[in-house]
């Protein structure tokens, strides 16, 4: 899952920065308004965090010009500034979400886990795909008999971004960037390498590979 918070406090940002990182989000910051209105542009998210009060450009202007462009990301505004007008006026730019300062670290990420699934089209919190069952909280893949699978980091991000657009078939490059940090190396036979971890786990045919264009999780036969 690719994260992108607009924030300019820098304390706040280093703090969530762990948190969100352990429960499988992969982060971009920028800390203006700006910046931020750029990012969110010019890469492809699955949700927004931002602030209100920002410098450069308020948050609820960057807003306006992401939806006015047609950019439909989910975005939760996170602020201090909570009164219940403020609240409508954000909802009514196009916010998906909103949640006040001070938060529980563990609340940002169930409102994102829910935003992120209602823009996917899945009305539950189940993520579950031919007998597999992934338990996000936990992090482990539930089998039909009842056997778990401890599943990595990587493995993780790879499957849940995986069952989130199961109709889908996902390049090596949208797969790259949505389940690894920048930084990180972005070869892409990494990717195949984790596709077979998962195939390895889940049986061979749980994934399949579309010549030149990517993989996609296989329709179960009926
Ligand atoms: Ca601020």
């Amino acid at each position: 899952m690719k994260l992108l918070i607009v924030e300019d406090d820098a304390e706040l940002v280093h703090e969530l920065r762990p948190i969100l990182k352990k429960a499988g989000f992969v982060l971009d910051v920028a800390d203006n308004g700006m910046d931020g209105e750029f990012l969110g542009l010019e890469e492809s998210f699955d949700a927004i965090v931002l602030d209100l009060g920002l410098p450069g450009k308020e948050g609820i202007e960057v807003l306006r010009t992401w939806r006015s462009v047609g950019l439909a990301t989910p975005v939760l505004i996170l602020t201090a500034r909570d009164a219940w007008f403020e609240r409508v006026d954000g909802l009514r730019a196009g916010a998906d979400d909103y949640l006040g300062k001070p938060f529980h670290p563990g609340e940002l990420i169930a409102r994102l886990e829910a935003i992120i699934r209602r823009n996917a089209g899945k009305s539950d919190n189940t993520l579950e795909w031919a007998g597999v069952t992934l338990d996000v909280e936990r992090q482990i893949a539930c089998q039909q008999d009842g056997s778990t699978r401890e599943l990595t980091g990587i493995e993780f991000r790879l499957l849940r971004y995986l069952m989130l657009h199961p109709q889908r078939v996902l390049s090596k490059t949208e797969l790259s960037e949505h389940v690894y940090e920048e930084e990180q190396l972005k070869d892409s036979n990494v990717i195949e390498v984790y596709i077979n971890r998962l195939r390895h786990l889940f049986g061979k045919d749980f994934i399949e590979t579309r010549r030149r264009q990517g993989y996609r999780l296989r329709a179960p036969e009926r």
